[in-house]
């Protein structure tokens, strides 16, 4: 993994979700180099084919300058739904510097055949909120960086799932660091085991992570779920073949 080296490919993918890596794969067998560049936040992430380079670019204005130093013929913005600063960094530096920018974003839930038997919250606070009538032994699945935001069920007991451990746990909570995906066995067993009776996640979307969703809804565990951030302005594709047509139209 090379740390904010010079850029030799000519298509920037902004990843850190299966998605992107998928793409990198899809372009390097195309012949199209690539270059991924990743957040850092998890400790051994799963690398995509092709270059990698890792950190923060610093900004709209960062990454403006990267852009103009490396010229990458065009961006696609392949983050994660609730990766929200990066991706609208992305929209005002790709217009600043006129390099063509594609969203690649799996499509959320609000769909799914389930959807209607949730509780929609717009942000962790309604989630709290959401929980306190619904149950006392709750699965989170948000996710590492909003784990704050639990506030006094940071002092009751929960099962916590993620990636990575996160900083400064409360001592009430089981944590179970663990990287999907999860099938549904797995997911009915794990609710089982641990008297789970109320399920936080959010609409990340996409097939890997949906069969916890299936999973409550077998056992009867209500789910509390996160609407997406308000997306950015710019032309949006979910599939990896239509991301790969549209770089494969400009590499
Ligand atoms: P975020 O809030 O949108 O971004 C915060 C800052 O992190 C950005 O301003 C940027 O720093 C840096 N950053 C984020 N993604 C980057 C990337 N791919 N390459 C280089 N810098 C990046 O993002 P986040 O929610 O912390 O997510 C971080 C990464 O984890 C994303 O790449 C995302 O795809 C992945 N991820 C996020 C979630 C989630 O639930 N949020 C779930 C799974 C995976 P600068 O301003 O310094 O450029």
């Amino acid at each position: 993994m090379e740390e904010n080296g010079p850029m030799t490919s000519s298509i920037l993918i902004l990843g850190g979700t299966a998605e992107a890596r998928s793409l990198a794969d899809a372009l390097t067998d195309c012949g199209t180099r690539v270059l991924s560049s990743l957040a850092g936040r998890v400790q051994n992430p799963v690398l995509p084919a092709g270059e990698v380079r890792v950190g923060g670019f610093g900004g709209v204005d960062g990454l403006a300058r990267w852009l103009v130093k490396n010229r990458p013929a065009a961006v696609v913005d392949a983050t994660h739904p609730f990766a929200a600063n990066i991706s609208a960094n992305a929209v005002a530096a790709c217009a600043r510097t006129r390099v063509p920018l594609l969203r690649l974003e799996r499509p959320g839930w609000s769909e799914h055949t389930l959807a209607d038997t949730w509780r929609w919250v717009d942000d962790m606070e309604q989630v709290c909120q959401a929980m306190e009538s619904l149950g006392t032994r709750p699965l989170i699945t948000t996710g590492r960086q909003g784990l704050d935001h639990y506030g006094h069920w940071r002092e009751r007991w929960a099962l916590v799932r993620v990636v990575d451990p996160p900083e400064n746990p409360p001592a009430a909570w089981e944590i179970l660091c663990r990287r999907g995906p999860f099938d549904l066995d797995t997911e009915r067993r794990l609710m089982r085991e641990h008297d789970i009776d109320v399920l936080t996640t959010k609409d990340s979307g996409g097939s890997l992570t949906e069969p916890k969703l299936r999973a409550a809804h077998d056992l009867g565990v209500p789910v509390i779920i996160v609407r997406r951030p308000t997306p950015p302005e710019v032309d949006v594709v979910n599939t990896v073949d239509a991301a790969t047509r549209w770089v494969l139209e400009r590499a």
